[in-house]
């Protein structure tokens, strides 16, 4: 076994770990990021398909947000375009969703009710008022304490499958009001012209640039800790086994794999037994299509009342770099009927096929599928539902985990894998720097 000293060691260039690496980098300590694939991003990437610069998860991505502020603080440049306003199709007919009122064109366009869209309106501002009350409610039990009508579920089934990778019963509706009250709208959402990659890219050459470095194709096999203390870490790299002594570990492979990894013994048995309790993968379903012709007028359609399809994303719409010339490139986003039972996922992408021949007429002339994706169990959608997080220190002293499994309430995908990452580092520093 060879040695190397770092003072930081990140498992994992997911955006979680690329945050939290680029921000500890910047402030001058000695990070190394590993990752056990070719690529970096994790389900923030891009792989190059038949001239597709396909993503290997997230599409859209937040602007003016977390992501951005540490983009800021470690001197990068984010290079996202405006994705522009969502459609919503209700009914079989498209909606607008304005700047301001939102919810009320979406709610005016499921019921000619007048009195059922105000009833509807009025609880939702109250909720957004009240979030602590709901806590035992899941969003479900909510909505329907308000109306019975299938649209409107519709809708907010629609927006929180595409958004949570939940269903309305696998919800909180305190979570879910929590997230919207923090949610700028999908307005200040976009896309990379090079693809998701560009950003654990461009957080890279930040560690790189202070000194750091970034090992691929390097797999972390054993967190290493003495009297309950991170000590580094065992990591296989061109056939070697090497043993990596460090201060602090973040690991950004999931709660489960952490644990895994730094042995359960180590993690004690309250910590296993909450984390079995806690933690539940959220599933999704996502299929890859090639176009002759757009599919949208615009980038973003969330579909309600469907099969399994909740949103049809059209990135080429203000990205065209990402499809050949010509082309478009267009997302479907399915989710199953439940996060967590068993199911059939060749039956779950059938559904979704079916879907898209019937929002789409020509779709089978038009298109070819490149890439299908069924994200569920140790490769989730998001590693656990909102709401079912663990918190990012572990048991053991200077060990942490960043990414989607620990996510702060309200946050959800990238933005709240950046911010662990965010929060992670700022402990880390605050550590390191009273240790002198
Ligand atoms: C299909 C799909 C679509 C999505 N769309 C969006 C979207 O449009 N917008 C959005 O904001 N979010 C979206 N999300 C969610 C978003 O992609 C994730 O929440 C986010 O990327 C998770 O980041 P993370 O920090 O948890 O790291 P991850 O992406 O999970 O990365 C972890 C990294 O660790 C590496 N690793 C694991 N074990 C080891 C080991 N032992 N040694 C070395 N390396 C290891 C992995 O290879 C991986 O690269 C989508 C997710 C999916 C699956």
């Amino acid at each position: 076994m060879s040695e190397q000293t770092f003072e930081v060691i990140v498992i994992g260039s997911g955006i979680g770990g690329m945050c939290a690496a680029a921000l500890l980098a910047r402030q001058g300590y000695r990070v190394l990021v590993v990752e056990s694939l070719p690529r970096l991003g994790g389900r923030c990437s891009t792989l190059v398909y038949r001239g597709f610069r396909c993503p290997t998860g997230a599409i859209g991505i937040e602007i003016g947000g977390v992501i951005q502020d540490v983009f800021r603080a470690v001197g990068s440049e984010l290079d996202v375009r405006p994705a522009g306003p969502p459609h919503y199709i209700i009914d079989g007919k498209i909606c607008h969703v304005p700047e301001k009122g939102g919810f009320r064109s979406l709610i005016s366009a499921a019921t000619d009710d007048r009195a059922e869209v105000e009833r509807v309106l009025g609880a939702i501002s109250e909720a957004l008022r009240s979030t602590e009350s709901l806590r035992p409610l899941t969003l479900k039990e909510w909505i329907s304490q308000h109306t019975s009508n299938e649209s409107v579920f519709g809708i907010f089934h629609a927006m929180v499958s595409a958004t949570m990778a939940a269903t309305l019963d696998e919800v909180s509706a305190h979570e879910y009001f929590v997230y919207l009250k923090k949610l700028k709208g999908f307005r200040d959402w976009g896309f990379c012209p090079q693809g998701s990659i560009a950003l654990p890219e461009a957080l890279a050459r930040v560690v790189l640039s202070w000194g750091g470095q970034v090992w691929t194709r390097s797999l972390a096999t054993r967190i290493l800790s003495e009297n309950g203390v991170a000590q580094g870490v065992v990591i296989e790299k061109d056939g070697e086994e090497i043993r990596v002594p460090s201060s602090v570990v973040i690991s950004n492979c999931g709660p489960k794999k952490t644990a895994q990894m730094a042995g359960p013994d180590n993690m004690g048995a309250a910590y296993m037994r909450a984390m079995e309790r806690t933690l539940r993968p959220a599933a999704l379903l996502i299929i890859q299509i090639a176009s002759d012709v757009p599919l949208l007028e615009t980038s973003y359609l969330l579909v309600t009342k469907s099969r399994r399809i909740n949103t049809v994303i059209q990135p080429t719409t203000v990205c065209p770099e990402l499809a050949p010339p010509g082309k478009h490139l267009i997302l479907a986003g399915g989710g199953p009927p439940t996060s967590t039972g068993p199911m059939n996922w060749q039956e779950e992408i059938t559904f979704c096929m079916e879907d898209l021949r019937d929002l789409f007429p020509g779709f089978s002339e038009n298109t070819e599928v490149l890439l299908t994706g069924v994200f569920h169990g140790d490769l989730p959608g998001m590693h656990s539902l909102p709401g079912r997080d663990m918190p990012w220190e572990t048991p053991i002293t200077n060990l942490y985990n960043v990414g989607d499994g620990v996510k702060e309430s309200g946050l959800v995908c990238l933005p709240a894998a950046a911010n662990s990452g965010l929060l992670v580092a700022k402990d880390v520093q605050t550590r390191l720097a009273a240790r002198g």
